[in-house]
């Protein structure tokens, strides 16, 4: 039986607790226990049990152990991790080498946790920053590699984190989305890896009405940098915000590896500034080496942190790497090369329905065309085989009902696509 907070005085028989005093309160046939004396019984049990050689199925938190993540670590070399990667993203070398290494140094210093070294060396984590225009593949590459990983992985917003004390969800709530996909296994969860999502919303606006106070920016700043450094931090496990009754879990992220990405619209005009002022005058060659159509290739840490990261938070992200935009041919094969390429779902959906489709190459190259004008990356992709292949999607599945026999092909040339998206609301949408 459980009784909360009634007005006669029970006490646990144990540590002599009045009810209003802890959460809950276990009756007993003559007696009571309550909540952290249950904690304390369990480590004792479980301290007994592996005395006696059993392996309780429980960790150093009491917190129940994921089977999950349970297994041994296998490290991946970089190499075949970016070969991994190859398979769902298209292009952007240089980011999946860097995610490729950072990921396996980041078991290699796993490993070197549970090992005992002589010599002190104790390598340090290389949080990473990925800077590029949206829909060019940041979560993608994120996602793609944790389908690899046996350690807890996490996709959190930036945005919906304010400063303590606002409308929003503490900072510290990053954490408790880790603690979710795990069931709660604190230890498996202190080797995980979370991927923090706009990461630029959060960078401290220049031109910020308040004088004192900047909610949704620097405060949330200041308030990851303990998390991303390495710092024991009070989670609330459901997430949100942090209350005072709230039971809250320890979780330590000195071995949390997290990768910040972020799209840092207008970032171009500040590394072009200080690519002008730092050669101009003395390296003409230089000047016109520069690729003014792909500045974020010359990105730095500098850049950022005039685009409004706090100095403290630069620092904790020692990998900085930019994402290509993406150009015709990239939005081309990114349709139909990918594992689960676009234009490949598309096609399973029709052969649900004894149909083959064929998108001929002009049809996709005018895809690719469209998409690079919306300027979307390859989000806009999507929406444009909506436009022309809705009408197909409603009308072809009647004739076929039941039908067994009906072996049927749909071809979509350039022609039907162009007229599909003319008729549609996409086609009478001005190119961004
Ligand atoms: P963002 O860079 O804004 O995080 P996403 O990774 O979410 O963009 O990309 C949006 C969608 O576009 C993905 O689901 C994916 O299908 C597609 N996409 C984007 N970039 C690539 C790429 N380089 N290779 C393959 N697909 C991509």
């Amino acid at each position: 039986m459980i009784k909360r907070g009634k007005p006669t005085q029970h006490r646990c028989s144990f540590c002599g607790r009045s009810e209003q005093e802890v959460m809950i309160l276990v009756s007993g046939m003559d007696g009571q226990i309550c909540e952290l004396c249950t904690e304390k019984a369990q480590e004792i049990i479980d301290q007994e049990l592996r005395k006696a050689g059993v392996q309780p199925e429980r960790n150093e938190e009491g917190s129940p152990k994921s089977q999950k993540y349970s297994g041994p670590i296998h490290l991946i070399p970089p190499r075949e991790l970016k070969t991994f990667l190859d398979q769902y993203v298209i292009g952007q070398d240089s980011a999946k080498k860097v995610l490729s290494v950072a990921v396996y140094n980041h078991y290699k210093r796993l490993q070197q946790g549970a090992r005992v070294t002589s010599d002190d060396v104790e390598i340090e984590k290389s949080n990473v920053l990925f800077v590029g225009q949206t829909g060019t593949g940041k979560t993608l590459m994120a996602k793609s590699i944790a389908k690899l990983l046996n350690v807890p992985f996490t996709i959190v917003d930036a945005t919906v984190f304010t400063e303590a004390g606002y409308v929003g969800e503490d900072v510290e709530s990053i954490l408790s989305r880790l603690l979710q996909v795990c069931d709660y296994d604190v230890e498996a969860a202190e080797r995980g890896i979370v991927y923090i999502d706009e990461i630029d919303k959060i960078a401290r606006k220049q031109d910020n009405p308040s004088i004192t106070r900047d909610v949704s920016g620097e405060g949330v700043q200041q308030g990851m940098l303990k998390m991303l450094e390495g710092a024991e931090v009070q989670v609330p496990p459901q997430g949100g915000r942090k209350h005072p009754e709230q039971k809250l879990v320890k979780v330590n992220t000195q071995n949390i590896l997290f990768i910040c990405g972020g799209a840092f619209d207008g970032i171009e005009k500040i590394i072009a500034r200080r690519v002008n002022t730092q050669v101009i005058g003395y390296n003409k060659k230089e000047i016109e080496r520069v690729d003014k159509e792909n500045l974020l290739q010359y990105i730095t840490h500098q850049d950022v942190k005039n685009f409004g990261l706090i100095p403290e938070l630069v620092g904790r992200l020692p990998v900085v790497v930019h994402l290509e935009p993406l150009d015709t041919e990239a939005l081309r094969r990114i349709l139909t090369e990918p594992r689960n390429a676009l234009l490949r779902q598309y096609e399973k959906l029709f052969a649900y329905e004894g149909i083959e489709l064929v998108m001929e190459p002009d049809a996709v190259e005018l895809i690719a065309e469209k998409a690079l004008d919306y300027k979307l990356g390859a989000r806009g992709l999507r929406s444009l085989c909506e436009a022309i292949l809705t009408d197909a999607m409603f009308e072809l599945p009647t004739g076929v009902k039941g039908g067994k026999e009906s072996k049927r092909k749909f071809v979509v040339d350039r022609a039907y696509a162009q007229e599909k998206l003319n008729r549609s609301q996409l086609g009478r949408l001005k190119a961004a």
